[in-house]
């Protein structure tokens, strides 16, 4: 059987299209293959998503998936390996087999990039964070520390250094790689200590949350969470021969979140843009598929 689109990922870009082109009468099948909601799984409070005062992220990913399973919307628990392009069909190859589709939508999302160290997946939204703006508020007048010396690192020691009591900047080389503009707020900042060449070599927990860190193995922080920003990596090796990938590994799209293979669309963290939120998230997978709706809409009529 031949579908109208096939989504891959179930993050929040995915299941807002799914909604959208479920509620079309296309025939879809999303293909997810970890856990419906995505990174949302992974965030301990959300307090800037419409709608919601303040809600955890394993709460809203269980209104995602129940909105899935309230429309009946076809999903397999299947990781995508790769995407195929026919003249008018595209073929989905994964763990489960392969499946056909006339539009492929891809809405793998991203991944941080890790320090490397054996408990950190587990500390994930258990004092450490790569989300300043989400999680910071949580660490009012604590101590944290930062990882990382780009400017992304340098504009969140910045908007944490309002909320926190104090911040150990760890950044591995001799000289930043953020803007001087950065670079100078930062230095006027007093509750920042700056730590250069030096790289966190361990983690300690206590009752499954962050209550130390060690750099370059040699000194103890105690800390109550340590935010990396280290950089990220999209989840978009599958399409890796497709040539859709910029040189930082997301995927270029138009206006309309088409990529450069006519049929195949692309949308939230997976893509290259500037804001990477729940919102925005929602919002390219919502526009893409009603581009996708007319357009199918049109071709069938
Ligand atoms: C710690 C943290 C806290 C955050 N807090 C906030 C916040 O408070 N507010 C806010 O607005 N934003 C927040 N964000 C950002 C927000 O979570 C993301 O922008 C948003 O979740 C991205 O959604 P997505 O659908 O694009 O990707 P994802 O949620 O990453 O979903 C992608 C899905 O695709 C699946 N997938 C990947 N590869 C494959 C494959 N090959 N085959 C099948 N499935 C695949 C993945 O398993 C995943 O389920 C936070 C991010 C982090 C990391």
């Amino acid at each position: 059987m031949q579908y109208d689109l096939i989504i891959i990922g179930m993050g929040i870009s995915g299941i807002s299209a799914g909604i959208y082109a479920k509620n079309s009468g296309l025939k879809i099948l999303m293909l997810e293959k970890n856990m419906p909601g995505g990174l949302l799984n992974k965030i301990s409070k959300i307090n800037n998503y419409p709608g919601y005062r303040e809600i955890t992220g394993p709460d809203l990913s269980l209104e995602l998936f129940n909105s899935v399973n309230e429309l009946n919307i076809p999903y397999k628990i299947a990781e995508v390996e790769e995407i195929k392009v026919e003249k008018n069909k595209k073929i989905v190859k994964t763990t489960l087999g392969e499946f056909e589709s006339k539009y492929v939508m891809i809405a793998s999302g991203r991944e941080s990039r890790k320090l490397g160290l054996p408990n950190e997946t587990k500390l994930l939204g258990r004092g450490i964070s790569t989300c300043a703006l989400c999680d910071g508020a949580l660490y009012k007048d604590k101590e944290v520390a930062v990882v990382g010396g780009g400017n992304s690192a340098i504009e969140e020691a910045l908007y944490l250094s309002n909320i926190v009591k104090k911040i150990y900047l760890i950044h591995r080389r001799e000289t930043f790689r953020a803007d001087a503009s950065l670079v100078k707020l930062l230095n006027e900042k007093k509750n920042i200590e700056i730590f250069y060449n030096s790289e966190v070599t361990s983690i300690i927990d206590e009752e499954n949350k962050v209550k130390e860190i060690v750099i370059n193995k040699e000194k103890t922080l105690e800390v109550s969470a340590l935010f990396t920003y280290i950089g990220f990596e999209p989840s978009n090796s599958f399409v890796k021969d497709l040539n859709l990938l910029n040189e930082n590994g997301y995927i270029e799209v138009d206006e309309n979140y088409e990529t450069k293979i006519k049929g195949i669309y692309a949308v939230g963290d997976s893509i290259k843009k500037d804001i990477y939120q729940l919102i925005t998230a929602a919002n390219d997978g919502v526009v893409a598929a009603i581009r996708i709706i007319r357009k199918s809409k049109k071709e069938k009529n």
